[in-house]
């Protein structure tokens, strides 16, 4: 038996690639147009996974498949591979975040940790954001300041258009000696981080930002 090897990320990135098919299909193209979308969407689920093996390759192989129902069948193939967000304790939150003494935490057991590429909540009563995602095979967090805005607009975590906060951290440069130097980053993402959860594809943003915002 293969063991789950596909992050959250990647299965909403392998979606969105079959959503496009699906789209192209329903245009009545030439059929050779939809060969090459279906090329071209298999060649980039194989890239997803760098040193992906010929078991694995073989799952996210797509390109045999025709109708809605297939697809819908392939999805749910796949998700039974998908990797759990990492299990978190509350202990190991409060060590990220040392100098928060009243850290509100998450509600861990009612969070799907399957469909998880990062975990965030808010604490609305002093308008923080936490963000925990894993960087260098470390589970890292970081401590934003949040603000709703009401409007939608394209979150820059996961590039869908949703209502959207402003957030903004605080980054602890290396570059200067000055120790206080101070420098804010900050950007819209959705409020709604089960929602942004749904639709990241990949988690480059979060890594550089948070790279960023703890000097890694
Ligand atoms: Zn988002």
């Amino acid at each position: 038996m293969t063991d789950k090897f596909i992050k959250n990320e990647q299965f909403n990135f392998i979606k969105k690639q079959i959503a496009i098919i699906k789209d192209t299909a329903k245009k009545n193209v030439p059929p050779s147009i939809l060969a090459a979308e279906i090329d071209l969407a298999n060649a980039k689920i194989m890239d997803l996974i760098p040193n992906s093996s010929l078991e694995q390759q073989e799952i996210l192989d797509l390109s045999r498949l025709k109708t809605d129902e297939e697809y819908e069948q392939f999805i749910d193939r796949i998700a039974s591979f998908l990797l759990p967000f990492p299990k978190i304790t509350e202990q190991q939150l409060k060590k990220m975040f040392p100098k928060n003494k009243k850290l509100k935490l998450p509600d861990l057991a009612n969070i799907d940790h399957n469909k998880l590429t990062y975990l965030s909540w808010n604490d609305l009563r002093s308008n923080k954001k936490f963000i925990v995602y894993e960087v260098d095979g470390k589970m890292v967090g970081i401590e934003c300041k949040f603000t709703p805005t009401n409007k939608k607009n394209i979150c820059s975590i996961c590039n869908s258009l949703s209502e959207i906060a402003y957030f903004s951290t605080i980054v602890k440069t290396k570059k200067t000696k000055n120790p206080d130097y101070y420098k804010s980053i900050g950007n819209l993402i959705c409020s709604d981080s089960g929602e942004c959860n749904k639709n990241i594809t990949n988690g480059e943003y979060l890594t550089a930002v948070i790279k960023e915002s703890l000097g890694m």
